[in-house]
This record gives C-alpha cells, sequence and structure tokens, in this order.
C-alpha cells in the first residue's frame, strides 16, 4: 500500500501531495498543526489513535489564533485521520500530522484575506527520546517565544523556528534536549515536550500561564497521577535553580511520551536514573495509549476493524 495523505480535499498518494512555492504559509509560517500518535499494540493486532478529538479542539483553536476557517468538524477530522491511517495500512507506531495553512499564493505577509488549505499526512514513527535510560538535557540559552510575540498555546509552524533553534543547540552541544526558560526566567517546557519535577511526593510543572503549549500528555499525566495513584499536581512557576534539586524531573508529549529527565546542564537528577514516580506513571501510561486499559478506552479510537 502506498502512503497516502489527505490534501485539498480527498486522499491522494503521499507523492502527489504538493505545494507551490508561493504558498502563503511556506514563505510565512502562516500554518498550525498536530502532531497525533497511533499506537501498536502487537498482541491485539490493533492501533489505537490517542485523545484524536483533544488533538483537533487545539487545532481548531490554533485555526481562530491565525484566522484559519477550515471546512472540518472535530468529528469530521477524527475520521479522516482514521481514513488515512486504515489507507496506509500500518501496523507500527504512527504520527499523524493534520496542518492548517495559509494556501494562497501570493507574496505580502498577513493573516486576513487568505485561502484557507487543510492537509493530514502520516508516517510510522518509533521513540522520540530514550524512554527507558532517560534524556540528558541543557537549559537551552534561548528563550520560549513569549504570548506576548506570538500566542503560545498555539501549536503555530513559525514557533518551531524557536523550538529548532533550542534543540541543535542541546545536540551540538551533546545533550539529547533542551529546556526553555520564559522571558522572565522561569523553567517553561522542552522543545516539543513540558515538563514535570517530582517534589516530596508531588509533581510540580509551569502553569499554563507560563508560555508552555498546554500538553494532551501533560493533562494525562496529571490525570492519572491523581485517579490511579493520588498523586497531586501543583501548576505553579518553577525557579530553574529547583531543576536541580529536585527529587525526579520528566518530560511529556505525545512524540516523546513520559521521558525521564536523567542529568541537566551536567548534573544528575534524584539519582541520575529513572526515578520510582515517573517509572510508575510511565508504565501506566503506556498500558493506557496502548488500549489495555478499560477504564481509559474512551481516549482510544480503534483504527482496523476487527
Ligand atoms: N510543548 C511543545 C512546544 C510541543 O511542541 C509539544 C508537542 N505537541 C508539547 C509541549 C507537548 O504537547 P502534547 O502532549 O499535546 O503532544
Amino acid at each position: 500500500m502506498p502512503p497516502y495523505a489527505f490534501f485539498d480535499g480527498k486522499f491522494v498518494p503521499l507523492a502527489k501531495a504538493k505545494v507551490g512555492v508561493m504558498t502563503h504559509a511556506f514563505n510565512y509560517g502562516t500554518a498550525c498543526f498536530e502532531g497525533i500518535r497511533g499506537n501498536w499494540n502487537k498482541e491485539q493486532g490493533q492501533m489505537y489513535i490517542f485523545r484524536m478529538k483533544e488533538h483537533y479542539k487545539r487545532l481548531l483553536e490554533s485555526c481562530e489564533v491565525l484566522k484559519i476557517e477550515l471546512p472540518y468538524s472535530i468529528d469530521e477530522m477524527c475520521s479522516l485521520s482514521l481514513e488515512l491511517v486504515q489507507r496506509c495500512g500500518f501496523r507500527e507506531d504512527t504520527y499523524i500530522r493534520p496542518m492548517a495553512y495559509k494556501k494562497t499564493e501570493q507574496v505580502g505577509v498577513r493573516l486576513h484575506n487568505l485561502e484557507p488549505g487543510f492537509l493530514m499526512f502520516a508516517t510510522p514513527f518509533g521513540a522520540y527520546l530514550d524512554i527507558e535510560k532517560g534524556a540528558r538535557c541543557c537549559i537551552a540559552s534561548w528563550r520560549r517565544v513569549n504570548s506576548s510575540m506570538i500566542p503560545t498555546r498555539a501549536k503555530i509552524n513559525g514557533i518551531y523556528v524557536n523550538s529548532a533553534l533550542a534543540k541543535t543547540e542541546a545536540f551540538e552541544k551533546g545533550f539529547d534536549e533542551a529546556i526553555f526558560l520564559t522571558q522572565d526566567g522561569h523553567v517553561c517546557e522542552g522543545s516539543g515536550e513540558n515538563i514535570f519535577l517530582v517534589i516530596d511526593g508531588k509533581l510540580v510543572t509551569p502553569p499554563v500561564s507560563d508560555d508552555i503549549l498546554i500538553g494532551i500528555t501533560r493533562d494525562t499525566i496529571m490525570k492519572l497521577a491523581k485517579k490511579e495513584f493520588g498523586i497531586d499536581t501543583v501548576e505553579r512557576s518553577i525557579d530553574p535553580n529547583e531543576l536541580f534539586t529536585a527529587d525526579e524531573c520528566f518530560m511529556t508529549g505525545t512524540a516523546a511520551h513520559v521521558t525521564p529527565i536523567i542529568e541537566i546542564d551536567h548534573r544528575k537528577v534524584g539519582k541520575g536514573s529513572i526515578g520510582k514516580t515517573t517509572k510508575q506513571l510511565q508504565a501506566m501510561y503506556f498500558d493506557v495509549i496502548m488500549g489495555k486499559k478499560k477504564k481509559y478506552m474512551s481516549w482510544c479510537a480503534p483504527v482496523y476493524a476487527k
């Protein structure tokens, strides 16, 4: 089966889904996107797409920021995603990338009077960071874009230059991932992940007002921590020096799942290996996203008919 894309209102072979060089979004970053995972459950021969509705709700919010009016509802985009993966026939972990963009082929930086476009593709996608060993991180010298510059709770393509700068800085310095600080010096998030600390048996994570992307995995972990383990999450601004003294630290994201942070700027976090709470949450999270927990099946959409 050749890979397919949904492009200009229909399914086409991926190789046929092309945009012109004058496309507005390509020139000015005027697009927004989502990253959604389909998790392959080998025993069941089934793939479950995780929390699709929440992703499409966030996409529509990003569209509002960019003044993109899509002709699709959340439910329609969910159905399209299922059909896309069915057509591709992937039987391994998969990443689905819907994108809403300014498709007019015209020069002139603005948001108004531009045609909306929508596309979606899917690609096999395994681990993003080492979820077992954990990630070695640095604090980025780049600060996270501030909401007064571009609304950070929208997943806007152009913002990702900020993330790319930090990620490559980390890579070139020999680290796995970067941790952004906000403009006023508080801990913000990774280049594509939210961040959690474990302090005195509680989870601590930056509040939504600290310029984070409001992660769906972040929400999942807060809910699982409370419901399954009775662990509360405190959403508050975090001082960078707390990173060095926290008992445990981990990152969450659709790509990164739950990745332990074992080292920050050459200092060990906790014992320098995955911590107890992180391990517990990570194991529960994987069971949930693989469709192994009845209680959370409303978050998992099966791709293949059984
Ligand atoms: N922050 C940023 C900047 C991201 O790109 C992502 C990935 N979408 C996240 C946090 C985590 O969000 P989610 O859990 O919804 O994937």
